[in-house]
């Protein structure tokens, strides 16, 4: 049972520490939030913003179907309407000594947003470490269920999630895995929806976290024998036989593991360093899987990655991320089973609209007019602004607004891009 505590930094027995966590992840973790990252996830989010511009997606209400537009394409980048003070407000984050953007749209969006994302999922990971660690504080255990199918090429997303959708509902609701669950003393479940692009085409994948309330010996023997429903489901669904990846299972430890890295950003991209490591235009994809925001990356370097014989570059990205966006807009990617919150003893749920808006204590440090604003946006430079105030501190902000109008986006040399001007756009 330690196993999952070292690994998730929790203490078992005091409902005080899962709270200070789950308060402490209202703002993001200081590692991996440096200048280059805010550089980084502005650059990758002006790239998810011009891929989905001009597109909609249908939402019923009432009854009617209803276009509705990408929230990220409005996200960090529209204020909102605020008559007293239009304008953006620039704030400083004292815990994190973090600069970022007041009064401006903020989309929640976990599949889409790569400012949003993060926060999102580092609230959410922490949650997942205190219900982890409340239900090791009681001797109980965890287990992770990986279901997946074989997957091809010229296998479109769409068709692809609509025959695993319907397995995955077989399956779950089947008299096999009730009686698993029975049979193990599952308390609840937490089911994670992934997806990554390799060499056989897209990847979606679920991970389901079985929480029990006492050690059961034997549970991975016990779940393994789901694999027989897990396939049946599956050929049900239309999708074939899987293979030996197709269905999995682990103990706590490897839950443990894949709870702390949970919401981690993988890096195909040595991002700050992307240019100097190589001069070559092509990387090596991370053990030939690309995440969809890796599919950004690409466009704002206009750097190809090799996945397998393959190179994925900047055209192919662009339709692979708008093809990902529309299938997973609206769906959500964390799910727990009903009640389990409750009895894990964790805070009402918060949107992920109000987690990504929430960013700690702040100060406003100044505000940038709408035309000033209007430059920022010109020159793609909201996340260089803000590195430059980590860089020089926040008496720069008044330098820094009046240099915007005299800069040339497409002067890469200008003074005080140069040295943030890896990325295109400048
Ligand atoms: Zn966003």
């Amino acid at each position: 049972m330690s196993a999952i505590l070292t690994h998730t930094g929790f203490q078992s027995d005091e409902g005080a520490v899962i709270h200070k966590q789950a308060e402490r992840a209202k703002r993001p973790a200081k590692a991996g939030e440096g200048q280059d990252v805010q550089v980084r996830r502005y650059a990758m989010q002006r790239e998810a913003q011009k891929v989905l511009t001009g597109f909609t997606y249908t939402r019923k209400r009432d009854g009617v179907d209803h276009g509705c537009t990408y929230r990220v394409t409005r996200c960090h980048r529209n204020p909102n309407s605020r008559a007293w003070n239009p304008g953006v407000d620039v704030m400083h984050y004292p815990d994190t000594g973090r600069y970022g953007y007041g009064n401006l749209v903020t989309c929640g969006s976990t599949w889409h947003c790569p400012i949003c994302s993060p926060k999102i999922t580092e609230y959410r990971r922490a949650e997942l470490a205190a219900g982890a660690a409340s239900i090791m504080g009681r001797d109980g255990e965890i287990a992770m269920v990986t279901l997946t199918y074989r997957h091809s090429i010229d296998l479109p997303l769409a068709e692809s999630l609509k025959a695993f959708y319907k397995a995955r509902e077989k399956f779950f609701a089947g008299r096999a895995f009730k009686d698993a669950m029975r049979d193990v003393g599952a308390v609840g479940r937490v089911y994670s929806t992934e997806v990554t692009f390799g060499v056989n085409g897209w990847h979606p994948h679920i991970h389901v976290l079985v929480l029990c309330e006492k050690r059961i010996p034997g549970i991975v023997e016990r779940l393994a024998r789901l694999r027989d429903q897990w396939a049946r489901s599956v050929v049900k669904s239309g999708l074939g036989l899987i293979n030996e990846h197709g269905f999995d299972v682990r103990n706590g430890d490897y839950a443990a593991e894949y709870i702390a890295k949970y919401g981690h950003e993988p890096a195909v991209f040595t991002w700050s360093a992307a240019h100097e490591l190589t001069k070559s235009h092509v990387k090596q994809g991370r053990a030939g899987n690309l995440t969809p925001f890796d599919l950004l990356g690409i466009l704002a370097t206009r750097q190809g990655v090799e996945v397998g014989d393959r190179i994925i570059g900047p055209a192919e990205a662009e339709n692979l991320f708008r093809e990902y966006a529309v299938q997973f807009q609206g769906r959500q990617q964390l799910y727990w089973s009903k009640g389990l919150r409750e009895q894990l003893g964790l805070e009402n749920d918060r949107t992920d609209e109000e987690v990504a808006d929430g960013e700690g204590d702040s100060d406003i440090i100044g505000t940038i007019t709408s035309d000033e604003w209007r430059e920022v946006l010109r020159l793609n430079g909201r996340g260089q602004i803000l590195a430059m105030l980590g860089k020089y501190g926040r008496q720069a902000l008044p330098e820094i607004l009046a240099l915007l109008p005299k800069l040339n986006p497409n002067r890469p040399d200008e003074p005080w891009f140069r040295e943030e001007n890896k990325f295109r756009g400048y």
